[in-house]
C-alpha cells in the first residue's frame, strides 16, 4: 500500500500525516524531513541540498530519487508507506511509477490538499516545528500546550529558515510551476482524491480518513 500526500507548502500535509500514521499501518516518508536532517548533520547530501532549500527551490531530482530508492529498499514490505512531499516533479512521479513493479508495490491513493494562497502564507509564517521529532504547530491555529515546547516529546520548537515571508513566496511559485502539474498526472490515472484543506485540522482529517478506511 502506498499513499501520497500532495499539496502546496503549508497545506497541512505533515499535520494530516501525523494523524494518518496514528490510525493506519503506514510508514511515514517525508523527503523534506530527510533533507533537513542531512543539512543538520552537514553530510554530503545536506551540503548539496542546503543551497536549494534556503532559496525555496527544489533539490535536484537525482538527489531526491536516490533518497527515496534507499528508503524504499529499507521497507519490510508488510506495512504501507505514506509519502509526504514526494513526488514533487513530473520526473519524480515517472521514476516512482517505473520503480514500483520491482518493489511489488502500487500507489493506492493520492490526496491533493487544496488551500487558498493567503491562508497558506499565514499558516507557513506562523508555523513552529519540533527540533526533535518534527511535529508541526502553529502560533494561532494549533499552539502547543506549553509555549515553545512539543506536546509529543518535550522538544524545543523553532521556526524553519525557509518559513520567512520571502522564501514562502518563492516556494509557492515553485509549487505552481513544478508540482501542481502532478494533480492532472494522478487524475488521469484515476488515483486522485481532492481534499478541501480550508477546514480546521479535524475536518480535513475526517475527509481523508473516510477515504482511507474504504481502501
Ligand atoms: P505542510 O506539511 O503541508 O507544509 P504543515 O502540516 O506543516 O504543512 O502545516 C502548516 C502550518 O499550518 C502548521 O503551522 C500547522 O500547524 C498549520 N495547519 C495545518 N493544518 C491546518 C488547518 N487545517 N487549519 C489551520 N492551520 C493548519
Ligand atoms: P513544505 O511541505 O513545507 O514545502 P518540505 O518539508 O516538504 O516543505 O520541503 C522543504 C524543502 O525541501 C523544499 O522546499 C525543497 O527544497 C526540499 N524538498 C523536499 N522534498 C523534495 C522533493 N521531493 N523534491 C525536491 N526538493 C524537495
Ligand atoms: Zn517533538
Amino acid at each position: 500500500m502506498l499513499i501520497i500526500l500532495l499539496g502546496p507548502p503549508g497545506a497541512g500535509k505533515g499535520t494530516q500525516a501525523e494523524r494518518m500514521t496514528r490510525d493506519f499501518e503506514l510508514t511515514y516518508i517525508s523527503t523534506g524531513d530527510i533533507l533537513r536532517s542531512a543539512v543538520k548533520d552537514n553530510n554530503e547530501l545536506g551540503r548539496k541540498a542546503r543551497q536549494y532549500m534556503d532559496q525555496g527551490r527544489l533539490v535536484p531530482d537525482d538527489l531526491v530519487v536516490d533518497i527515496v530508492k534507499a528508503r524504499l529498499m529499507d521497507e519490510d514490505g508488510k506495512k504501507g508507506a505514506l509519502f509526504d512531499g514526494f513526488p514533487r516533479t513530473v520526473e519524480q512521479a515517472v521514476f516512482l511509477e517505473k520503480a514500483l513493479p520491482d518493489l511489488g508495490a502500487e500507489i493506492n491513493r493520492v490526496f491533493s490538499i487544496e488551500v487558498e494562497e493567503s491562508e497558506l502564507i499565514e499558516r507557513l509564517t506562523g508555523r513552529r516545528v519540533c527540533s526533535d521529532c518534527g511535529t508541526s504547530y502553529h502560533l494561532k491555529f494549533n499552539p502547543p500546550k506549553v509555549r515553545n515546547v512539543c506536546d509529543q516529546c518535550g522538544g524545543d520548537l523553532y521556526q524553519r529558515d525557509d518559513d520567512s515571508l520571502e522564501t514562502v513566496q518563492e516556494r509557492l511559485k515553485v509549487y505552481k510551476k513544478q508540482t501542481e502539474p502532478l494533480i492532472d498526472f494522478y487524475r488521469t490515472r484515476d488515483l486522485l482524491s481532492p481534499i478541501d484543506g480550508n477546514q480546521d485540522i479535524e475536518g480535513v482529517y475526517k475527509q481523508i480518513s473516510s477515504v482511507l478506511s474504504d481502501l
